[in-house]
């Protein structure tokens, strides 16, 4: 058993200096990276399609998609003419920095000022993968209860900000904003809550001008 536990922290110390490389990369471009996570169907996408619908004109944006299969997702991307690689992790529940390297030699990083990096869906190991982005972002949703922050502590206490989504479905659901509210701010203080729908776009401007602060 004991001869297992270096092996471990050599493929996390691997993972980290490529995660430094890609740091180093997006830098030397001038590109701002944030690792947007969430649950499945939280709606990690579409907060992606309003802000570059927003931010036209404003910033150029890049997007790389993780997802265990398929690009569904990088296909609505590419729609808009934004530049989008999608990376299939086959199973895998997260993207990694060797993933993320890969993707980033696909995108025209001088063309690009603030990219998404859009993880696979899943509350729990994504925070312990690092990719070389600047900040981490977590959408959260209505339908998925306001107890979540209780539940899935981590995800929670390392974001730099956070997005409830589907705000447009509070009067059909018990979904306790305050409780939610005050199970945010009992495990992070700092990170902004952007309370938002993609569906009316309620939210969205005010969360676009903090991105936009962001790479100022
Ligand atoms: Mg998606
Ligand atoms: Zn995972």
């Amino acid at each position: 058993m004991s001869k297992q536990i270096p092996v471990i922290e050599e493929i996390l110390s691997a993972n980290d200096l490529i995660a430094l490389e890609n740091r180093k990369l997006l830098d030397a471009h001038g590109v701002l990276a944030v690792n947007i996570m969430a649950s499945p169907g939280a709606g990690k996408t579409s907060v992606i399609l309003r802000a570059i619908e927003s931010l036209r004109g404003r910033l150029r944006i890049g997007v790389i998609e993780g997802d265990v299969a398929g690009r569904v997702d990088a296909d609505k991307v590419a729609q808009t003419g934004t530049p989008v690689v999608q990376i299939n992790t086959g199973g895998g529940c997260h993207l990694d920095a060797p993933q993320v390297q890969s993707a980033l030699r696909q995108l025209p990083l001088s063309e690009i000022d603030l990219l998404f990096i859009e993880n696979v869906g899943n509350l729990i190991c994504p925070t312990g993968f690092a990719l070389g982005d600047h900040l981490k972002l977590m959408v959260a949703s209505v339908p998925e209860g306001h107890d979540k922050p209780l539940k899935y502590p981590g995800m929670f206490t390392v974001v730099d900000a956070l997005l409830l989504n589907k705000i447009d479905l509070m009067p059909y659901l018990d979904f306790d904003l305050d409780a939610f509210r005050t199970a945010v701010r009992a495990l992070n203080a700092e990170a902004p809550l952007f309370e938002v729908s993609c569906k009316t776009g309620a939210g969205i401007e005010d969360w676009v001008e903090w991105l936009i602060r962001q790479c100022s």
